[in-house]
């Protein structure tokens, strides 16, 4: 199956999804993450009308988008890889929204550099759901105090949680771990579920999915 192929199924599997959950047609953004590929394998998702993408690297993001960008100006460009302060500015020029907002050192950045650059980006918080030490977000029990030093001390608009769950254990009972810190802080945009999961997520009320591999194809490097 060819890229466009891939992402029709993936389009159509989620409208399935949708429905299957009650959800109105529409409620699920597919975000097609095409971090690893260069700007001609991603093209033909463009040309089949797909405008919003992940990327994971800002410097990786840098080097392909621009040109895109150039063809199709109604990209809408998601970082959803770890951000490092020295990044900030380079990452709020390229994108328009950041899923990965997990500690407060990066959450002043983005802020001082949303002030400089006049750009509002919309942000998630990153939870590391299953308090894996070697994965980024901010821990469960420290969630709620994050989000209001987000919100209420540096004014960020934050519009919902991103998580990744242990690749080993059923996402099922994260997505829902997810949901209910988005709730009791008042939150409704969930950014969960990838490729193998996605069907899941939406079940449990994502309304953001990053699909790579099942629209681009297996990576080279699994990033
Ligand atoms: C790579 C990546 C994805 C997409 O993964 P697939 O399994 O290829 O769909 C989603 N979210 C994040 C944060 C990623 O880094």
């Amino acid at each position: 199956m060819g890229i466009k192929k891939q992402l029709e199924f993936v389009k159509k599997k989620i409208a399935k999804c949708e429905s299957e959950a009650g959800r109105h047609a529409g409620d699920v953004t597919l975000i097609a993450v095409s971090k690893t590929f260069d700007a001609d394998h991603i093209r033909p998702a463009l040309d089949a009308g797909h405008r919003v993408y992940g990327e994971n690297r800002v410097q990786e993001a840098k080097g392909k988008w621009p040109e895109l960008q150039r063809d199709f100006a109604d990209v809408e460009l998601h970082l959803i890889g770890p951000l490092q302060s020295n990044k900030a500015k380079e990452a709020v020029a390229l994108f328009d929204v950041i899923h990965s907002v997990d500690r407060p050192k990066i959450a002043r950045a983005i802020r001082l550099e949303m002030e400089k650059q006049n750009k509002h980006l919309q942000l998630f918080v990153q939870i590391n759901i299953g308090n894996e030490p070697q994965k980024a977000g901010i821990l469960e029990e420290e969630a709620d105090d994050f989000i209001a030093f987000c919100r209420d001390d540096l004014s960020l608009p934050i519009k919902g949680l991103m998580c990744i769950p242990p690749f080993d254990e059923d996402p099922g009972p994260h997505f829902v771990t997810l949901a209910e810190i988005a709730k009791r802080n008042g939150l409704d945009q969930l950014s969960m579920g990838m490729s193998g999961d996605y069907d899941k997520a939406i079940a449990k009320g994502a309304s953001h999915v990053r699909v790579g591999s099942a629209i681009f194809g297996q990576r080279d490097y699994p990033l």
